[in-house]
C-alpha cells in the first residue's frame, strides 16, 4: 500500500489554504516559543473568541449548556478547551491533545559566573537533545523571574533584530583532534552548554567586573537581584522566526514543531467549530511531555480529571464521580504528536512500508513505544476502522507509520496516560525532519491535512 501524495489532491483553491494555514501557524510559532507562550496565546485567543475561563463558571456556581464554550489555563503552562455538546457528558468527549513544551536549555537556578572575562548563564538541558547541535547558533531568551513579592518579570530577548542574542561556543576546528574522535554524545558535554552573556566590565570594580556589569544591567532594566534567578524559569531557544524551506516554500524550518505543529491545529480546529456540537469537544494543549509528562503541569497530573470533573459538576444538575468516570471512559481521543519522518540521508534506520513521509498527508501511529512495543498506548482495531471511516468521508490524507524500524530505538506520548481510563485513544501526528534539532522540518501539506483531520475527527467521532 502506498499512500496519495497529498499536494496531487489541490486545486488552486485548496492550494491557497494549504499556503495561508501555514502563515499562521509560523505566526503562532514566532509568538510561542516556550510552553507559557503558547499557553498564553491560546488563552488570549479563546478569550477574544467568548471562550469562558472554566475556573470563573466554578467560582460562580455558574451551569453550562450545550454551545458554551470553556477555557482554562492551568499554572500558565497547559491549557484547555470546550464546547459543551448535546448530549450528555457520559457520552464521551471527541478530545484533541497535543504537547507545548520543547526540547531547549534551561537556565539553572544559580547561573551567573564569571570566567576570563566572560559571564556565563549555567544551563541545564530539557528533553532529549544532541547537545553538539545547540552550540555556535544565535539563541534567544524566554521566561519568566518572579521576585520574592510575588512580582513577576516576563521577558523574550532575542527576538527582535534590535535585541542582542546569546551563544555558546565550541572549539575551533583546528584544535579539535581528540574532540572530534569522541562519540558524538561527548563531542558537547551537558555542563558545557555554558551561555556567553556578557564580556564588558563595570568600571571600578576590583572582583568579577563583568559579571558585576550583567548583574548591573538586569537591575537597571528589570529591577531584578541576582537572588531573583533562584525563582526564575529561563528558557533559551533558537533566536529567529520560522522560514519557508525550498524553491517552492512547501516546508517550514522551525524551532519546537514538535509538538506545537499539532498543538496549533488542534487549537484550530476547535476555536473554528460552528454551532453546537453533538458530543462535547475538547482540546488539550499540555506541557512537560519532552520529560515525561510529570509535574503539576503534564499529563501525568490529575489535572485533566480534575477540570473535566468540573465541567461535570457545570453542565450536570448534580455532580457524580461516577458520571465522571463513565465521562473518561466513553471519550474518544487523536493524541497527537509529531511522527519520524522518512530521511533518505538516513534511510537504513527506517522502515520504508512502515514510515512517514512528508507530504503525505497526517500521520497515525496504532502504537508507538519500544522494543516489544513497550510504554505503547496500542490503539484497538474498532477504533482504527473509525478513524479510516472518518478520515476518508472528509477526504483527508493520511498514512500510517510507527517511529522507526523495530529494534533501532523509540519514543512515548501521552496517548497512554489518557488510555488509562479506559477511553479509545490513537496517537496521531506530523511527520518531521530532524526531531529535537534546534530547526526542525515539516510540510505545509502534511499540517493542513492535520487541520482538516482535527475538524472532521471533531465534527464525526462518535461512540463505537
Ligand atoms: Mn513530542
Ligand atoms: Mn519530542
Amino acid at each position: 500500500m502506498v499512500r496519495q501524495v497529498a499536494w496531487e489532491q489541490y486545486d488552486e483553491q485548496e492550494l491557497k489554504q494549504v499556503f495561508a494555514f501555514a502563515e499562521a501557524y509560523k505566526k503562532f510559532l514566532d509568538h510561542g516559543k516556550t510552553e507559557r507562550e503558547c499557553a498564553a496565546q491560546a488563552s488570549a485567543e479563546a478569550e477574544a473568541l467568548g471562550f469562558v475561563s472554566l475556573d470563573q463558571i466554578a467560582r460562580e456556581g455558574r451551569k453550562l449548556h450545550a454551545g458554551d464554550r470553556v477555557y482554562t489555563n492551568w499554572m500558565g503552562k497547559s491549557f484547555m478547551a470546550f464546547i459543551v455538546g448535546e448530549k450528555p457528558l457520559e457520552a464521551g468527549m471527541n478530545i484533541l491533545g497535543a504537547h507545548i513544551d520543547s526540547p531547549r536549555l534551561d537556565v539553572k537556578q544559580n547561573p551567573l559566573y564569571e570566567e576570563e572575562g566572560i559571564a556565563y548563564f549555567d544551563t541545564h538541558y530539557y528533553g532529549g537533545i544532541k547537545k553538539y547541535q545547540w552550540v555556535t547558533l544565535p539563541l534567544a531568551l524566554h521566561g519568566v523571574i518572579v521576585r520574592r513579592d510575588g512580582s513577576k518579570v516576563t521577558v523574550a530577548i532575542g527576538e527582535d533584530p534590535e535585541d542582542p542574542v546569546f551563544y555558546i561556543s565550541d572549539l575551533l576546528v583546528h584544535l579539535s583532534q581528540e574532540q572530534l574522535a569522541k562519540k558524538a554524545s561527548a563531542v558537547v558535554e551537558g555542563e558545557q552548554l555554558n551561555l556567553i552573556v556578557g564580556t564588558q566590565p563595570l568600571k571600578d570594580t576590583e572582583k568579577d567586573a563583568v559579571k558585576a556589569g550583567v548583574l548591573k544591567l538586569l537591575k537597571d532594566k528589570y529591577d531584578l537581584e541576582e537572588e531573583d534567578l533562584l525563582s526564575a524559569e529561563l528558557e533559551i531557544v533558537p533566536a529567529g522566526q520560522a522560514r519557508d524551506l525550498g524553491f517552492d516554500r512547501a516546508l517550514i524550518a522551525g524551532y519546537g514543531h514538535d509538538d506545537r505543529v499539532c498543538a496549533y491545529p488542534s487549537w484550530r480546529a476547535l476555536a473554528d467549530y460552528q454551532g453546537t456540537p453533538a458530543y462535547t469537544l475538547c482540546a488539550i494543549l499540555t506541557d512537560k511531555e519532552e520529560i515525561g509528562s510529570v509535574g503539576a503541569t503534564g499529563m501525568n497530573s490529575h489535572y485533566f480529571e480534575n477540570v473535566v470533573a468540573e465541567l461535570y459538576a457545570a453542565v450536570n444538575e448534580t455532580y457524580s464521580e461516577l458520571g465522571v468516570r463513565r465521562t473518561l471512559r466513553a471519550s474518544r481521543m487523536l493524541s497527537s504528536d509529531v511522527s519520524a519522518g522518512f530521511d533518505p540521508n538516513f534511510a537504513s534506520v527506517f522502515e520504508k512500508k512502515n514510515a512517514a513521509v512528508l507530504g503525505r498527508g497526517v500521520c497515525f501511529n496504532k502504537f508507538t513505544g519500544r522494543g516489544g512495543k513497550s510504554g505503547s498506548n496500542d490503539a484497538n482495531a474498532e477504533y482504527m476502522a473509525e478513524i479510516r471511516r472518518i478520515m476518508d468521508g472528509a477526504n483527508v490524507d493520511f498514512q500510517t507509520a510507527e517511529l522507526g524500524k523495530v529494534d533501532v530505538g523509540g519514543g512515548g506520548t501521552i496517548a497512554y496516560m489518557c488510555a488509562k481510563y479506559g477511553m479509545n485513544v490513537i496517537d496521531a501526528g506530523i511527520a518531521v525532519l530532524s526531531m529535537h534539532a534546534p530547526w526542525e522540518i515539516v510540510s505545509k501539506a502534511d499540517l493542513w491535512e492535520a487541520y482538516k483531520c482535527y475538524c472532521a475527527f471533531l465534527k464525526e467521532a462518535r461512540e463505537i
